[in-house]
């Protein structure tokens, strides 16, 4: 998606250890008009499958997975990364967070992801894909079928993409950044 590199090539910002910091547009401040032209292009590149929930993690996958739940007009259910003490029926996974270097409980209620429901994984990064795995986790607890998964960024230099493939996941990325050697930002053309 032309814009959106446009946009990473301008102010995202390279850290040591292959981190993209996109935080004036994606993940502290937002860009409302950006966000929904992502929502347009996850539509445009999933219209051949069928789905009717949106699925993501918070906090930064919520914006876009709203965005797509608004024009699609279907539902979007986020996982917790927090176990609330009212939660129904709650299912849980461990997910090691790349940014933060630690493992962590996510969870999400068996009322809002069910054996009817096929889902839309939207979220903001895939790196080494563990929060994708989470996400498959809690949907084979539930019974759900994830149709697809569709991140704004990914990290080609890390191992998520494989490991989705490998499991025959949909995957669509809008940016794929190659490499962030010598915190030099390379978007694939
Ligand atoms: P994964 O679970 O695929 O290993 O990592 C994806 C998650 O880690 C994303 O939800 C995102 O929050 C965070 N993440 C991974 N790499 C980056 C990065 O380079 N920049 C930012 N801002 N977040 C990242």
């Amino acid at each position: 998606m032309e814009l959106l590199k446009q946009r990473i090539m301008q102010d995202g910002r390279c850290y040591p250890g292959g981190i993209l910091k996109v935080d004036s547009f994606i993940n502290h401040q937002m860009d409302p008009m950006l966000m929904y032209k992502i929502a347009e292009e996850f539509i445009r590149r999933f219209k051949d499958i069928n789905i009717n929930k949106i699925i993501t993690i918070e906090a930064s996958g919520i914006a876009p997975a709203i965005m797509v739940g608004y024009i699609m007009q279907l539902p979007v259910v986020f996982v917790k990364k927090k176990q609330p003490k009212t939660m129904e029926n709650m299912l849980s996974a461990v997910v090691h967070s790349f940014t933060k270097d630690r493992d962590y409980t996510v969870c999400i209620s068996n009322n809002f992801l069910t054996s009817d429901d096929r889902v839309l994984f939207v979220d903001d990064f895939l790196a080494n894909g563990n929060a994708a795995m989470g996400i498959l986790d809690l949907a084979k607890q539930a019974g759900a079928t994830v149709a697809g998964m569709g991140f704004i960024i990914e990290k080609a230099f890390q191992n998520g993409r494989k490991i989705l493939d490998e499991m025959n996941i949909r995957v669509e990325s809008l940016a794929i950044i190659d490499s962030l050697d010598n915190c030099k930002i390379e978007i694939r053309k």
